[in-house]
């Protein structure tokens, strides 16, 4: 019998059986990834010293994330007395809330593109009792809604990279304009922009800079903005704080969103994102969704992970995916999340391989049929079983070097 946790890595099998069945889904992902990646590869040489931008770069975002209580008082104190008004949201609910009831103070629909809104809040508009009314591209009179891909606390900036030229434009039409923001987009200063903004554009679309970059500076507002009746500027949580709040992992936040782990990892390709089942997939998905969907049952996905460390080397903010994943799961074995099934078979596996002589007992059948045993199911049937060697190492070091 199944508990919760191990049931939800059945699923998770289960939707990546499904997708290993229809090969032709991953090459198409792998070759869409391999013309990325050589664009990419491509981009990073523009900068003068790649890897001293990178670093920079997580230096200065890790400075930010460790300011952050500050640096967010900052931001929204600057906003004070300027039209902007700025909200906090505990959650997706919340933000939908806060829109709900703009919508109505203004009596006015609301207009997005969802792929210009933060994933959490767009998975929610469906299912909200919050009804939100949306807008159409023929509508004269709306409110603008966007998320901020970064937010800047000495100028008070909000920041909109890469929306599509017709999204832009209805955004600048709006009658009023609402932005929504994770906190963890937050950038200590204006300068910084440059060179955050062009890493991510080069790792997330192999362009050395973003085509179209919308910053919005919050006193000092541009003409569009100007004649706009109200701003909001909507900062939300949802588990951010939690992540934030744990020592170990809160570096897990500097990420700048530019999926090049999701591209690297063989489990994504292999698995599809979908097996994944959480609005983020991917490494960094794996990490951070118990957090932001506040979804206790995606502890498994730390689990989803060879620990390869592909994702370490492509991440352009330096974070240690791998070691991350390594402490999720300690973490899911801490608070028992994992089956007393599991919990024996690394019982005596540890006890086994500690010491030499336990190794060395029995043969390399009555291993390999161990092996078999205990394995097997969690093996799979898509890879074979290594073959047990007859002879250890050790066994062999000692012929060789003739102890007897
Ligand atoms: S964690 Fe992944 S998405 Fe985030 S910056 Fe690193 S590579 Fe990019």
């Amino acid at each position: 019998m199944l508990n919760k946790e191990g049931m939800k890595r059945q699923e998770f099998i289960s939707r990546a059986e499904k997708y290993l069945n229809s090969p032709e889904n991953i090459n198409i992902r792998a070759t869409e990834n391999n013309k990325i990646n050589k664009q990419v590869a491509l981009a990073k040489t523009y900068f003068d010293k790649y890897e001293l931008a990178i670093q920079r770069t997580a230096y200065l975002k890790n400075k930010a994330l460790e300011n952050s209580d500050k640096l967010l008082a900052n931001f929204e104190f600057n906003l004070n007395n300027t039209k902007v008004k700025v909200i906090w949201a505990t959650d997706a609910v919340d933000a939908l809330k806060e829109i709900a009831d703009i919508s109505k103070e203004l009596s006015l629909p609301v207009y997005f593109d969802e792929v210009n809104v933060i994933k959490e809040v767009e998975k929610e508009i469906g299912n909200s009792r919050h009804h939100i009314p949306r807008a159409d591209k023929q509508s004269k009179q709306y409110i603008g809604l966007t998320k901020a891909d970064f937010i800047v606390a000495d100028s008070s900036s909000i920041v909109c990279l890469n929306h599509d030229k017709h999204s832009t434009q209805m955004q600048g039409k709006a009658k009023a304009q609402i932005f929504i923001a994770g906190i963890d987009a937050l950038i200590q200063s204006f300068n910084d922009i440059e060179l955050i903004a062009s890493l991510q554009s080069t790792n997330k679309y192999g362009e050395p800079i973003h085509a179209n970059i919308c910053i919005y500076n919050g006193n000092k507002l541009n003409e569009d903005d100007a004649l706009k009746e109200d701003l909001f500027v909507i900062l939300l949580d949802n588990g951010r704080t939690q992540i934030l709040s744990d020592h170990e992992q809160r570096s897990i936040l500097n990420c700048i969103h530019c999926e090049a782990c999701k591209r690297a990892c063989p489990v994504t390709l292999f698995a599809g994102e979908n097996a994944y089942g959480t609005i983020y997939s991917g490494p960094h998905g794996a990490l951070v969704s118990h957090h932001i969907e506040n979804n206790e049952d995606a502890t498994h996905l730390a689990f989803a992970s060879t620990l390869c460390s592909k994702c370490n080397d492509v991440c352009p903010m330096n974070i240690d995916l791998s070691a991350f994943m390594a402490y999720s799961r300690r973490n899911a074995v801490k608070n028992k999340q994992v089956s007393k099934t599991e919990n024996l078979t690394i019982y005596f596996w540890k006890n086994a391989v500690m010491k030499r002589s336990n190794m060395d007992k029995g043969g390399a059948k009555v291993k390999a049929f161990m092996f078999k045993q205990i394995l097997r199911k969690a093996w799979g049937n898509k890879r074979e079983m290594p073959v047990v060697a007859t002879k250890s190492f050790n066994q062999l070091w000692r012929e060789r070097k003739d102890f007897g």
